[in-house]
C-alpha cells in the first residue's frame, strides 16, 4: 500500500474516534533534543564519561548508587533532571492537543518515560499515566515512610566527573531521597503515585466512548510495556492501533504501523487530515 494511502487511514482513525489513548515510550522524545539510551553505544554517546568506566545504563540506573555512592547516583540522574528541566517539548505534543480540541476527544496519555515531557508539553496532569515514575517527584532512598514529594531542588552536577554537588534530603529522615523511578534490579520504588494514575486510567477506559484510536508513538521491543498495552487495548478495546517507530514499526493488520519517527509521523498525519 502506498505510505501516502497509509497515512490518510490513520487520519480518517483520528477523526473519526471519539477516544484517543497516546502511548510512548523513549522515541518521543527523540525530537525534542533527548536521547532514548539505545544500546550501550547510544547511552555512551549521550553520557561519555561513563564509557571508559565500563557503565552501561543498566548499571547507572541502580538504585544501589544512592545508598552507596549518592553524589555519583545523583550525577546520572541530576543531569537528567535538569536536562528534561530545560528541554522544549517538539511540536508533535502541540499536534496532538489540537486533534483532542478539534474532534472532542476524550484522552488519555500512558507513557514509559520519566521525563514529564507531556506535562510541559501542555497536557493535563490527571490525563496522564507514567508506568516508570517521574524524574520529577522523589521519595527516601530507604524508604522511611510512603512520603513521595515533587523535586524543587537544584542539583549541579559537575560535567568533568558526572558527580553530583549537592544532595537531595529526605524530608521526613533527612537521608538521601532518590527519583520516585522505577530503575534496575528496584525493590524500594513507591509506586502509589503510579497506581493512582493507573486507577484513573482504568476508570478512563470503563467509561470511554467508543471508537478508540491508539497513538503509539516511539515504543521499543527492548521493554515491551508500552507496546502490549498498544495491542491490548487493540485486542479488547477494538482500538484501531497506530503504531509510528522509525526501527520497530511491526505489527499485525488490520492496525495501522508508521516507519518514521514521532514528529514526522504526527506532521504527516496532521498534513493527510487537513486534505481530507
Ligand atoms: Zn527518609
Amino acid at each position: 500500500m502506498a505510505l501516502a494511502e497509509i497515512f490518510r487511514q490513520a487520519a480518517a482513525a483520528v477523526k473519526r474516534a471519539s477516544t484517543m489513548v497516546i502511548t510512548a515510550g523513549a522515541g518521543m522524545g527523540v525530537d525534542s533534543g533527548l536521547p532514548d539510551f539505545r544500546g550501550d553505544q547510544g547511552f555512551w554517546r549521550a553520557y561519555p564519561l561513563y564509557e571508559p568506566l565500563g557503565i552501561s545504563f543498566i548499571s547507572a540506573a541502580n538504585p544501589d548508587h544512592f545508598e552507596r555512592d549518592p553524589a555519583f547516583g545523583w550525577g546520572f540522574y541530576g543531569h537528567r533532571t535538569n536536562l528534561y528541566r530545560t528541554t522544549i517539548p517538539h511540536a508533535g505534543f502541540g499536534i496532538l492537543l489540537d486533534w483532542i480540541a478539534r474532534f472532542q476527544l476524550d484522552h488519555f496519555v500512558v507513557t514509559s518515560n520519566v521525563d514529564g515531557q507531556f506535562q510541559k508539553g501542555g497536557f493535563a496532569a490527571d490525563h496522564i499515566l507514567e508506568v516508570h515514575g517521574s524524574i520529577h517527584f522523589l521519595q527516601c532512598t530507604l524508604p522511611c515512610s510512603p512520603a513521595i514529594w515533587e523535586n524543587r531542588e537544584a542539583i549541579p552536577v559537575d560535567p568533568a566527573n558526572m558527580r553530583a554537588q549537592k544532595i537531595p534530603a529526605c524530608i521526613n529522615c533527612g537521608g538521601v531521597a532518590r527519583p520516585n523511578i522505577l530503575m534496575f534490579g528496584d525493590s524500594s520504588w513507591l509506586n502509589d503515585r503510579t497506581a493512582q494514575q493507573s486507577k484513573r486510567f482504568d476508570n478512563f477506559l470503563h467509561r470511554s466512548r467508543k471508537p478508540l484510536v491508539v497513538v503509539e508513538l516511539g515504543a521499543g521491543t527492548a521493554i515491551p510495556t508500552i507496546r502490549n498495552l498498544s495491542e491490548l487495548l487493540g485486542n479488547g478495546n477494538k482500538a484501531t492501533v497506530i503504531r509510528i517507530n522509525p526501527r520497530e514499526p511491526q505489527i499485525t493488520p488490520p492496525r495501522i504501523a508508521l516507519t518514521t519517527g514521532a514528529l514526522s509521523g504526527l506532521l504527516q498525519i496532521d498534513s493527510a487530515l487537513t486534505i481530507q
